[in-house]
């Protein structure tokens, strides 16, 4: 899962001499029939190839030829897009997974290139979700339909006594002496650690569980910054496995997701009554992509539709044209042009937004767009 304080770190890598190569790919089932972006990362490598310099070519030969054979034989698991960072030469390697589509691109610089995934973090929300109790805590990160915990291993030096922790749970020692004083001691430092995970990496939404007795407590002691992030609070064991979190935070995340949705719906539809910059339903988002100008699609989930696509320019429509109006090419049948028109509109630099449900969206056509002019 991505997370800031790992991007800050790789942020900080120079080459030293030695490159890197940052490649996003579209992977998306629905606009990649046939795996056709296996043939899309040749063209790219080959492309960056022609363009580099000799020199740099020679140091990213092996970067490439990994990048090249990985894409080939790791068909699974992909999901809409992939990210490759990688620099042999400075034996480094990390691939992200993620959910949401990416603009198809390779860079060779010698910083990796992370801006696409620093705006994902910015862009969709991620949930924190906090399980306390009197001798441990837990911390999870929720972010795009994904949950992570963040662990630490404590182990001390007594041999064959190795205890392994929650996020930052306390010695052994202190667990044998679980006095009052020793419960608040460890709430603070819990709190403490909490404050500055919450602030780190940006999290505006926290949600608290566990003990009805440790929740109590904690919640007295929350500075007002932290308190104010929370949209919700479970009761669970402190042992329950990460699937019995999630789904009892389920319920939260899915109200707090709705509420959100609605007011992106309730924006849109205001500023497209007014003609402010937005626009609804398929065909007026279609046109504005080809004109360049979507800033935000917003969508609903299920929603799909079939039109075409010109074969020269990959205009897209609805309407039963034989001729694209744009080049003249030929119009041919697109089964999934909600997933084309997000490609498109990701590689314009625009934001996708998909709703999960909203009837006021719905009775607008299911898609809007909120537009830069
Ligand atoms: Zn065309």
């Amino acid at each position: 899962m991505l997370s800031r304080e790992e991007l800050k770190e790789i942020a900080k890598m120079r080459g030293e001499g030695a490159y890197f190569v940052s490649l996003y790919l579209n992977v998306n089932p629905m606009t990649n029939v046939k795996n056709n972006y296996v043939i899309h990362v040749k063209n790219m490598l080959k492309d960056a190839a022609e363009k580099l310099d000799k020199a740099v070519m020679k140091k990213i030969t092996g970067d490439l030829e990994k990048i090249d054979s990985y894409i080939l034989t790791n068909k699974r698991g992909l999901k809409k897009g992939l990210a490759i960072l990688s620099s042999r030469e400075k034996k480094f390697w990390k691939e992200f997974h993620l959910s949401v589509p990416l603009k198809n691109e390779i860079i060779v610089d010698n910083t990796p290139y992370i801006k696409p995934l620093m705006d994902i973090l910015d862009n969709y929300q991620r949930y924190a979700i906090l399980l306390v109790g009197k001798e441990s805590a837990r911390l999870f990160l929720v972010h795009l339909g994904e949950i992570e915990e963040y662990t630490e291993v404590h182990s001390d030096d007594v041999p064959g006594k190795h205890k392994k922790g929650g996020w930052f749970s306390l010695s052994e020692k202190s667990y044998e002496r679980h006095t009052d004083y020793h419960v608040s001691l460890h709430l603070k430092d819990v709190i403490k650690q909490l404050d500055s995970f919450l602030s780190g990496e940006y999290v505006g939404r926290l949600i608290i569980g566990g003990s009805e007795e440790a929740f109590g407590k904690v919640k007295a002691m929350l500075p007002q910054t932290v308190a104010d992030k929370i949209i919700g609070t479970f009761q669970a064991e402190m042992f329950a496995n990460i699937k019995e979190i999630l789904d009892k935070v389920e319920p939260i995340l899915k109200a707090s997701e709705e509420k959100k949705e609605a007011e992106t719906v309730e924006d849109l539809l205001t500023k497209a009554m007014k003609n402010e910059n937005a626009v609804l339903g398929i065909e007026n988002v279609l046109n504005a992509i080809q004109e360049g100008r979507v800033m935000r699609v917003v969508m609903l989930k299920d929603y799909n539709q079939s039109g075409l696509s010109c074969s020269k320019c990959e205009n897209l429509t609805i309407q039963d044209l034989t001729s694209c109006p744009y080049c003249k090419g030929d119009m041919q049948k697109a089964n999934y042009i909600v997933d084309l028109l997000s490609q498109k509109a990701v590689e314009q630099g625009a934001l996708v937004e998909v709703v999960s449900q909203n009837k006021k969206l719905l009775e607008s056509g299911s898609i809007g767009a909120f537009l830069r002019f």
